[in-house]
């Protein structure tokens, strides 16, 4: 897979705080990457490092595979606060006022982009009379100027009502048909789980684990058996089928299924069946929140 983003051995420190501890991070083409972290985790720092708004005391990033240069920055869109829009213009004349700073796109590109934004009806209202929501996407529209082939949004939900969030989610989800590749920082685990395809999770400046979502939160029911004779119970076990997989722990057996599909009750007819009585029967289900609450927590 092709890289969009390299980070590499990245620390970064205000005074005493270490807000980002050796970070080293893929980010592969055509992803919707969350960065997951509770807040103060480092999420925003590490988005402003590589958008060269703060430097790193230590270490390297790289877009695309190339050396860092303006050329590069062109390709690369954000929205890390809310962009400090004029009350009293319209979403259009606010976006020429963004492209004259910016130089990036062109009056056209500014219908484009209210279109994918889904303001075009309202492209004439002052921004003062936009909902959130509203606003929240016209910034993300202000970011898709020049057509950028990545884009970096730091919490692009915050402080949305429930229709703004599934907006900007659904907004989301049809740039990254199109292609876009897309990195979120969130420190909400639901938002990562429904629109990324990949997922880092940092914990006080640490990266505690990465990779594709469904591994990453992998969701799961798990089972807890004993026996006095293991061994048979093992055999047992393993014949029965209908698993994703069996570990051995110490004094007991764990049987992993996937979300909801684990039945005890056929667990233990099945041990009965072939003449074992089970000692230990224990549902250990495994939400995705309390396995980011075990990531994130002391
Ligand atoms: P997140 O975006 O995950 O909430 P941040 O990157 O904003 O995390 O912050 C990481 C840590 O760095 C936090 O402990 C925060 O208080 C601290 N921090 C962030 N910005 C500054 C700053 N300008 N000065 C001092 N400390 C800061
Ligand atoms: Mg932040």
């Amino acid at each position: 897979m092709e890289t969009i983003l390299s980070i590499e051995g990245v620390s970064k420190s205000y005074k005493k705080i270490k807000a980002l501890k050796n970070l080293t991070l893929t980010i592969p083409k055509g992803s919707v990457f969350g960065i997951l972290g509770p807040n103060g985790s480092g999420k925003t720092t590490m988005m402003s490092i590589v958008l060269d708004i703060l430097k790193a005391d230590t270490g390297s990033y790289s877009w695309f595979g190339l050396p860092n240069s303006h050329e590069e920055r062109k390709r690369i869109g954000s929205l890390l606060e809310t962009p400090n829009f004029y009350h009293y213009l319209s979403a259009v004349d606010n976006l020429k006022v963004t492209q004259a700073i910016s130089g990036r796109g062109n009056d056209a590109a500014i219908d484009e982009v209210l279109e994918i934004v889904k303001l075009t009806e309202r492209k004439n209202s002052k921004f003062s009379a936009y909902s959130l929501g509203m606003k929240q996407r016209l910034a993300i529209g202000a970011a898709l100027m020049g057509n950028p082939e990545v884009l970096l949004l730091d919490e692009p939900t915050n402080g949305l009502d429930p229709v703004g969030i599934a907006e900007i989610r659904e907004l989301i989800k049809s740039l990254a048909q199109k292609g876009i590749t897309i990195i979120i920082a969130s420190h909400l685990l639901d938002e990562v789980e429904k629109i990324c395809t990949h997922v880092a999770i940092l914990k006080k400046g640490t990266l505690l684990t990465s990779g594709p979502v469904d591994e990453v939160l992998s969701n799961e029911d798990i089972v807890e058996v004993a026996a006095a004779n293991m061994e048979q119970l093992k055999k047992c076990i393993a014949n029965m089928g209908g698993f994703t997989s069996i570990k051995e722990e110490n004094d007991r057996i764990q049987i992993h299924y996937p979300i909801g599909r684990s039945n005890l009750e056929m667990i233990n007819s099945h041990c009965f069946n072939n003449g074992i009585t089970l000692q230990l029967l224990l549902s250990k289900k495994k939400s995705l929140e309390s396995k980011f609450f075990e990531l994130t927590n002391d």
